[in-house]
């Protein structure tokens, strides 16, 4: 079987298995607030930045334009729910910077992919995973994101590059699969979903809707063939 149709095969069963629709980007999600969710959500869980969102729709912060009106200090105190708050402030800070000295966000969202994944890139904070959510989920160009489940979730299938890195683990989805932004954001969140709920560092093979088609999963002691 082609890698193209393995990872069809797969994207199949995480689609029957998970709720797209409780994904926390939608298409008609605002970009603004993918682009906030994106530098919050780096090292912790969505349900801590969507606390620390209401902070900022509190205090009426919730907009890159609101985050370069505030200190660091200040926005750092709003932010506190989703960790590290003072490196997300200036991270922020950082995006709002670039999207005002580009004309504003929608501006800056409408820039060809790749000088816009450059200047995403060079600026504070902003890594190619997080560039590449802004890419995906803001700007709606087909940019395959890799994470941390991803990479764990295919190693464990047996699938994926020889090589590690971010890069080669991108080309090798992008070089398998057809560029669609509808299907790469599906893909992504629902490695996500399964990722926190089954693949997690402690598998949890009973029941995976991958199990059928996982070497990991067959061969783990608890877990019938
Ligand atoms: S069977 Fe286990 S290792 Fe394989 S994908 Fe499912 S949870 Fe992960």
């Amino acid at each position: 079987m082609s890698v193209r149709r393995k990872l069809t095969d797969i994207l199949a069963r995480l689609d029957a298995a998970y709720d797209f629709d409780g994904w926390h980007w939608q298409p008609d999600t605002s970009p603004e607030y993918i682009c906030i969710g994106a530098i919050l959500v780096q090292h912790t869980a969505w349900e801590n930045v969507e606390r620390a969102i209401e902070r900022l729709r509190e205090a009426g912060a919730c907009s890159l334009e609101a985050a370069l009106r505030r200190s660091e200090e200040e926005l750092a105190g709003l932010l506190r729910p989703a960790g590290m708050p003072l490196t997300k402030a200036r991270r922020l800070r950082a995006l709002a910077l670039l999207a005002e000295a580009c004309g504003g966000l929608d501006r800056l969202l409408a820039l060809p992919r790749d000088e816009l994944r450059e200047r995403l890139l060079a600026t504070h904070g902003i890594g190619p995973e997080t560039a590449d959510a802004i890419l995906l989920y803001a700007a709606g160009h087909p940019v395959f994101e890799i994470d941390a489940y991803t990479v764990r979730l295919f190693r464990r299938l047996g699938l994926g590059p020889e090589r590690d890195g971010y890069a080669v683990w991108q080309r090798w989805f992008e070089e398998a699969l057809p560029p669609d932004t509808s299907t790469y954001r599906r893909y992504h969140a629902l490695i996500v979903l399964h990722g926190k709920q089954a693949c997690r560092s402690r598998p949890r093979c009973p029941g995976c809707c991958l199990l059928e088609i996982c070497p990991t999963g067959r061969g783990a002691k608890n877990v019938s063939p």
